[in-house]
C-alpha cells in the first residue's frame, strides 16, 4: 500500500490552456505556506487544446504535480473519480482549474477539516455569475437538493471541497453525480460542513456547460433520492405500498362478497368490483416487484462484496487506527 501524505487535491481540467501557469502558481504558493506534505493530481479530460503540453511541463519540474490524461472527455465526474483513486492523501480536496475557487481558502477548508469531518464544504457566498441562467437555477437545485436527501447544503455546486480519505475511496461515482458526493456519503454516516469561500470570475476560457447541466441536476436528483431512501431494502417500499393497495382491493371484494351471498345482489355491473380485482392484481405486483428489486441488491451486494456498514474508527487492541479504506 502506497504511503499516506497530508493532502490530495484533486482538479478535473478541460481545456483549460491558459489557466494552467497562473493556476500552477497559486497553488504553489497557497499550498508550501500550509507546509504539509501534498500532491495535487489533474485530470486532464480529453483537452483538444494545449493544455496536456502544459501539464506535463508542470509535472517535469515539480514532482508533486501527478497528470492523468484521458482518451476523450469524459466528463468533471469521471475525472474526480479518477482523482480520487489515486489519491494518497488523509484529505482529499476538489477544485476547479480555472481559478474560480480561491486557494488561499485551502487553508480555511483544512482548519474546518482538522475539527472532525468528513466532509467540508464550500458555499460561494457572493458569486459572480449571471443571476437568471446560473445562481436561480442553483438556488433552486440546492434547496431541492438539501430538502429531498436530507443534506443540507447552500452551496452543492461548488467544487471547492474537501473529503476524508475514507469518503473519497468509498464513494461511488458516476454520471454527474460529483456534486451530490455530500448526500451520497450521508448513506456511509458522514459529518458535514460548511464553510464560505471566495468565489472569483473565470479569467481565460470559457465555462464548459449551459443550461442544459439544469436538466441534468434534477434528473439526477430523482436519481439519488430513490438511491438513498430505497436502496438497501427496496422491499420495504414497494412491499408496504403494495400491501396497502391489495388490502384495499381485498376489502373491496370481501364487501362485494358479502353483497352477493349475504344481500343476494347482482354484482357484475358493480364498477367497484373492477376496481376491486385491479388494486388487488397491482399490490401482487407491486409486491412482487419489491422482491425482485431485493434480490437485485442482494446480488449487488454480495457480488462486490460490498458492506452494509462503514466503520469511523475502531479501538482495538493491536489497531488503534482510523478505518482503513479497505474496511469502508
Ligand atoms: N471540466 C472537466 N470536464 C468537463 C467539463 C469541465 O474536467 O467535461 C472541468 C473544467 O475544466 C473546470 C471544472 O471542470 O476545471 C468546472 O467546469 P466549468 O468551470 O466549465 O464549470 P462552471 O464553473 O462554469 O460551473
Ligand atoms: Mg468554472
Amino acid at each position: 500500500m502506497t504511503a499516506i501524505i497530508d493532502l490530495s487535491l484533486v482538479i478535473p481540467l478541460y481545456n483549460e490552456e491558459d489557466n494552467i501557469s497562473p493556476l500552477y502558481d497559486e497553488l504553489s504558493v497557497a499550498l508550501n505556506e500550509l507546509s504539509l506534505d501534498y500532491e495535487v493530481i489533474v485530470i486532464d479530460d480529453g483537452s483538444d487544446d494545449a493544455s496536456l503540453e502544459r501539464l506535463r511541463a508542470i509535472h517535469d519540474r515539480d514532482a508533486r504535480w501527478q497528470i492523468i490524461s484521458f482518451r476523450r472527455n469524459f466528463g468533471q465526474t469521471a475525472g474526480i473519480s479518477a482523482g480520487f483513486e489515486l489519491a494518497r492523501g488523509k484529505v482529499v480536496m476538489t477544485i476547479d482549474a480555472d481559478l474560480q475557487n480561491d486557494p488561499r481558502d485551502i487553508r480555511k477548508v483544512l482548519d474546518k477539516m482538522a475539527e472532525g469531518y468528513d466532509i467540508v464544504s464550500g458555499w460561494r457566498t457572493d458569486r459572480k455569475e449571471p443571476f437568471f441562467s446560473r445562481r436561480l437555477p442553483s438556488m433552486t437545485a440546492n434547496r431541492l437538493i438539501s430538502r429531498i436527501t436530507g443534506v443540507s447544503l447552500h452551496d452543492y455546486g461548488c467544487t471547492l471541497k474537501a473529503y476524508d480519505r475514507a469518503v473519497a475511496k468509498n464513494v461511488k461515482l458516476y454520471g454527474e453525480l460529483h456534486r451530490f458526493i455530500p448526500a451520497l456519503a450521508s448513506e456511509m454516516g458522514v459529518r458535514v460542513a460548511e464553510i464560505p469561500v471566495n468565489d472569483r470570475p473565470r479569467r481565460h476560457g470559457s465555462s464548459k456547460y449551459g443550461i442544459s447541466r439544469t436538466f441534468k441536476v434534477f434528473l439526477d436528483l430523482i436519481a439519488v433520492s430513490f438511491f438513498l431512501s430505497y436502496f438497501n431494502r427496496p422491499l420495504y417500499v414497494f412491499g408496504g405500498f403494495g400491501m396497502v393497495i391489495g388490502t384495499i382491493g381485498t376489502a373491496l371484494l370481501l364487501y362485494l362478497t358479502f353483497v352477493k351471498l349475504v344481500l343476494l345482489q347482482n354484482i357484475g355491473n358493480r364498477p367497484l368490483l373492477m376496481l376491486g380485482v385491479l388494486l388487488v392484481v397491482l399490490g401482487v405486483q407491486i409486491v412482487t416487484t419489491g422482491l425482485v428489486a431485493d434480490m437485485v441488491m442482494r446480488t449487488y451486494h454480495e457480488s462486490q462484496g460490498k458492506p452494509i456498514y462503514h466503520i469511523r474508527e475502531q479501538l482495538i487492541t493491536g489497531d488503534t487506527k482510523k478505518s482503513p479504506e479497505s474496511i469502508g
